[in-house]
């Protein structure tokens, strides 16, 4: 049987017509004469890899260990890497421009490997806030606990602003012993949809700490509405169970970027065996192929609910990317995203009873947490993701009791509109 492990060089334009990410969802990176003429990849179960011969052994162990840069060019063991998951990188790289991708086996541990790679003992992060509750408690009781400091400045913040946050995160750092290590964002912010300027925090970043990277969460409205390489980060992060994967059947991560990046984080995966397993890839796989589709279905969607609830008389008003107020805000999504999302918040009018009872009477929309399936989800963030939350910070973020917070799904835009009006009648 063939070698399966030296996909071809894979055919990424035409003459020269670049092929669109969506094109190549279908096949890239996988040739099926290396499996039996299997038109799909088969999911590869197995704990380690038989070498061609010795010298390749060890010639891929010089690539897993780093002493050559850029990975492995074989196959070694499955705390590594498999076929699965290396085609999945070469299609979720292709998303966000990137030139390297890695898979893990959820946001966090991509998230956690990420910052354990990059920070050592009295560096700084600088953040946005807010940040996933997840991510914002790492940092704040995880790494502290290693001597890792951090600074945060809001989403929305301007150059200036954040300038000045980067400099109080360098006195920081130089009480520390250590340095700015990385600049971390997540944009849009959840619950509010607070847009970071990316461009503001890149231009801020050259002028103070030009050698430390810039990462971003993406999940809400990547890969489709917003690459943010284009303005400036350095590493895109992504809870691919989010609209990547899509269909609310697994959990994984993804972080995209420069190989230089990707390097030593790949390092750490290697060590941790913090990767997506083979079966979650191959769900990926399939999940990648529609996720054009998907989110674009999604998206237009949440534009026809939200202009119908807009004038309903039982909401307050509505966070969704479509209907911006504030002008500062219209600008950064004007230069960074081609698409208001799927994903918004929903003030009705009343508190927290008056939100349980539009959660209870919901028929269509499901009562969970998370985003970015196929099916519509609402839940109330004030008494479940964002429960922890001290009521001062709550307040601050604008996380107010009759804050219902919605995802909407590929289903009908007439069907949800009204499952949304019966509910509201309810209230
Ligand atoms: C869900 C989520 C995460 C965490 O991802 P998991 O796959 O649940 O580990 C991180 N960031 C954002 C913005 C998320 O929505």
């Amino acid at each position: 049987m063939a070698d399966t492990r030296k996909p071809k060089p894979a055919v990424t334009r035409i003459g020269n017509h670049e092929l669109s990410p969506a094109t190549l969802m279908m096949g890239h990176g996988y040739d099926p004469v290396l499996s039996e003429g299997s038109l799909k990849a088969p999911i590869f179960l197995t704990s380690t890899f038989a070498f061609p011969s010795a010298a390749d052994g060890k010639r891929f162990f010089e690539g897993i260990t780093g002493k050559r840069p850029g990975g492995t060019d074989g196959l070694v063991y499955s705390r590594f890497n498999g076929p699965n998951q290396q085609i999945l990188e070469g299609r979720l790289a292709l998303w966000d421009g990137a030139e390297e991708a890695l898979v893990f086996s959820s946001g966090m541990s991509a998230i956690a490997t990420l910052f354990l790679a990059h920070c050592n003992q009295g560096d700084v992060i600088v953040h946005s806030g807010p940040l996933y509750a997840a991510t914002e408690g790492f940092i704040a009781k995880t790494l502290s606990r290693f001597g890792v400091g951090y600074v945060d400045f809001p989403a929305g913040a301007t150059r200036a602003e954040i300038e000045a946050k980067l400099e109080e995160g360098q006195a920081l750092a130089a009480k520390q012993g250590g340095k700015v290590a990385m600049l971390y964002l997540e944009s849009p912010a959840n619950p509010t949809n607070a847009l970071v300027d990316v461009e503001a925090v890149a231009a801020a970043r050259d002028a103070l700490c030009p050698s430390a990277p810039i990462a971003i969460d993406n999940t809400f409205l990547g890969p489709l509405w917003q690459q943010p390489i284009r303005q400036g980060a350095d590493i895109v992060v992504y809870s691919l169970t989010k609209y990547v994967g899509g269909h609310s059947d697994l959990v994984a991560g993804g972080l995209s970027g420069a190989r230089k990046w990707m390097d030593p984080i790949r390092m750490l995966r290697n060590t941790m065996g913090t990767i997506a397993d083979p079966n979650t890839a191959w769900m990926l796989m399939r999940s990648l192929e529609t996720v054009e589709l998907r989110m674009s279905r999604a998206g237009e969607n949440a534009a026809k609910v939200c202009a119908w609830l807009k004038d309903h008389p039982k909401v307050e008003g509505l966070g969704y990317l479509g209907m911006i107020v504030d002008p500062r805000q219209q600008d950064i999504y004007n230069r960074h995203c081609t698409g208001a999302g799927s994903t918004f918040s929903l003030f009705i009018k009343g508190g927290e009873a008056e939100s349980f009872r539009f959660l209870d009477a919901l028929q269509i929309a499901k009562l969970a947490v998370s985003l970015g399936g196929t099916e519509t989800l609402a839940s109330h963030p004030a008494s479940m993701t964002h429960l922890s939350v001290p009521d001062e910070r709550k307040a601050a973020l604008g996380i107010t009791d009759n804050l219902v917070r919605i995802s909407i799904g590929i289903e009908a835009a007439d069907d949800l509109i009204a499952d949304f009006e019966q509910a509201l009648e309810a209230v």
